[in-house]
C-alpha cells in the first residue's frame, strides 16, 4: 500500500519555519513506513523504545545511518548501554543517576552525547521529567560530567484537548530555557528548545520552540 507519508512530510516541512527542526515521532511505526519518509527527506527520527529503535535500525540497514535517532522516550538505566550506540541525542534526561549511566557507557565506547532536560512543566507527580524548580541544581550537577553534553530542554505538555490549553506549559518551559541560558554554566550550550506534538506544535512555535516531535500528523493515528 503506498501511502501519503512522504507528501504529508514534504508539507508539514514546507509550514514550519526553516529554523525549527522535524522529529518524527516514529514510535510503533514499521521500517517501511519510516524508510518512505527518510527517502522524503526527513533528517531526525525520534523513538520511544531503545529495543524498538534497535529493531528499526537493523530492517532499515545503510539507510539508518542517513539520519539522526532521537530518544525521546523515558530512558530506563539498564537500556543506556544500548542507547548510546543508536541514538545521536537524548532529549529525556531526568536525573543525575541516568545522566551518569550514560556518561560512564559514552566513555566505553568515546562518545559525548548531546543531550536535553525534560522538564515536568505541568509538574504532575506521576509523569516524568525534572521539577521546574530541580532544574537548574540538576544541570550544574550533570554538566560536570565528560561525556555528556546538555544542550536544551524538552517537555510534552498535554497531548490531546485543546491546543491552547498547551500554551502555559510551553511558557514555563521556554523560561526555564531562557533562565539557563542566562546563567553561562561550563559545557552548557542553550540551543534546543523541544516542544510541540502533532496537536500543540503551532502554538509550540509561537512560545519559542525550534524542535518539534510529530507523528501522528505524518503517519495518521496510531494503534495503540
Ligand atoms: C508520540 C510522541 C510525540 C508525537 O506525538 P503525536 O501526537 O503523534 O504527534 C512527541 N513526543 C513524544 C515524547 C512522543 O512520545
Amino acid at each position: 500500500m503506498k501511502s501519503k507519508i512522504s507528501d504529508n512530510y514534504r508539507r508539514l516541512r514546507e509550514s514550519i519555519p526553516k529554523h525549527v527542526d522535524l522529529i518524527v515521532a516514529a514510535k510503533t511505526r514499521i521500517a517501511e513506513e519510516i524508510e518512505e519518509i527518510i527517502d522524503a527527506g526527513a533528517i531526525n527520527i525520534g523513538e520511544n523504545y531503545v529495543q524498538e529503535a534497535r529493531t528499526v535500525c537493523s530492517q532499515l540497514g545503510d539507510k539508518a545511518q542517513q539520519v539522526h535517532w532521537h530518544m525521546i522516550g523515558h530512558l530506563q538505566r539498564n537500556k543506556v548501554k544500548n542507547a548510546v550506540d543508536i541514538f545521536s541525542m537524548i532529549e529525556t534526561i531526568d536525573s543525575v543517576r541516568l545522566a551518569k549511566e550514560i556518561d560512564k557507557r559514552c566513555k566505553q565506547i568515546g562518545k559525548i552525547m548531546p543531550v536535553l532536560m525534560e522538564i515536568n512543566s505541568g509538574e504532575e507527580p506521576q509523569k516524568t521529567g525534572v521539577m521546574p524548580e530541580q532544574v537548574v541544581d540538576l544541570i550544574q550537577e550533570i554538566s560536570s560530567l565528560s561525556q555528556i553534553k546538555i544542550m536544551g530542554v524538552m517537555t510534552m505538555g498535554p497531548r490531546f484537548g485543546n491546543p491552547e490549553d498547551s500554551r502555559p506549559y510551553f511558557r514555563v518551559t521556554r523560561k526555564i530555557f531562557e533562565k539557563i541560558k542566562k546563567l553561562c554554566l561550563p559545557n552548557v550550550e542553550m540551543q534546543y528548545l523541544s516542544m510541540g506534538m502533532t496537536n500543540s506544535f503551532r502554538i509550540a512555535i509561537e512560545e519559542g520552540s525550534n524542535m518539534v516531535r510529530i507523528g501522528t500528523a505524518l503517519f495518521g493515528e496510531r494503534e495503540c
